[in-house]
């Protein structure tokens, strides 16, 4: 039977992203593990990915699809691959549904397509929380997992904005005062953030530094604001990890299989180096975990405990 609250409603994890590609980089195997378990996982993309670039050179040699191409024919078969990008990686996962949000990539920071109406980043506020609070009130989850408050190390306007509606559209979903056509209210009991963790690229730093005699990772990544003291939650998914190489491979256009800030470890190692993501739990309805505490679990005060 699948796991439950103790209302009865099966458990589901929501998670929002920016971009195809997106979730293959920031939490899979968390979500492959939740999958494997029975609990209903959701994939929200709020954009298509419109403005991203080719990232991996290999496909323009002879006999690859992109040989030859001219720029403009470059972008067009570019917007043909990444839903199908997005459909394998999530079918890889095991997403049981994806979600797309319906707003077009806003681009880097200052770059034109920021000013594109269409963009998530001219999106108005209201409605752009409204579609997520209609998606939330449909699919139930009592777990949503959203990006961090804080972005310095990569603030691209569609992440930043993932934020910023996540928030509010987490507690808007409950209030039946908001959006009463968008379905009836339904208050998710924990919100999570990604977390850009110090410990967990150290530990690859120094296994790829041990293993393979150098690494990608130089001083400027270290030098980025330390959040480990944030957080509260590490879920084990060292049996998971085929997700996450599994999810990135499936973005062919996105990520370059030879570079080894992606794929300098293999799973196996990966497992044995650091078999965990690390998350924060940045809301909850339903306590938090004490001073010192880790928990392991995103369903932690949801989940009905099974009896045996
Ligand atoms: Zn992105």
């Amino acid at each position: 039977m699948a796991p439950g609250d103790p209302q009865g409603f099966p458990l589901c994890v929501l998670t929002v992203h920016a971009h195809p590609d997106d979730e293959a980089s920031k939490g899979a195997p968390t979500l492959a593990r939740y999958h494997a378990e029975g609990v209903r996982t959701v994939l929200v993309c709020c954009t298509g990915g419109e403005e991203g670039e080719l990232h991996n050179p290999s496909l323009r040699e002879p006999g690859q699809p992109f040989h030859g191409l001219e720029p403009e024919q470059e972008r067009a078969l570019l917007a043909e691959l990444r839903p199908l990008e997005l459909a394998r990686s999530a079918e890889v996962i095991g997403f049981d549904e994806v979600v797309m949000l319906g707003y077009r990539d806003s681009g880097m920071k200052d770059s034109p397509a920021n000013e594109d109406p269409a963009s998530f980043h001219q999106a108005d506020f209201d409605e752009a929380v409204g579609r997520l609070v209609e998606v939330i009130r449909r699919t139930r989850p009592q777990v949503i997992i959203t990006y961090n408050d804080d972005q310095q190390g990569y603030p691209h306007p569609d992440h930043l904005k993932v934020h910023d509606i996540s928030v509010p559209a987490f507690d808007r979903a409950g209030d039946p005062d908001w959006y009463p056509d968008l379905g009836p209210p339904w208050q998710p009991s924990k919100l999570y953030y990604t977390v850009w963790s110090r410990r967990r690229l150290l530990a690859v730093h120094e296994a790829l530094l041990a293993l393979r005699g150098a690494s990608p990772f130089d001083e400027a990544w270290f030098e980025r604001p330390d959040q480990d003291g944030r957080i509260t939650t590490q879920v084990p998914v060292g049996d998971h990890m085929w997700a996450r190489s599994g999810a990135l491979r499936a973005h062919a256009t996105q990520v370059d299989p030879s570079e080894a800030f992606w794929f300098g470890l293999s799973d196996q190692e990966l497992a044995d180096v650091y078999p965990y993501e690390d998350w924060i739990l940045a809301r909850s309805v339903v306590g938090e975990p004490g001073p010192g505490e880790l928990e392991d679990d995103l369903f932690a005060g949801v989940r009905v405990s099974v009896r045996q």
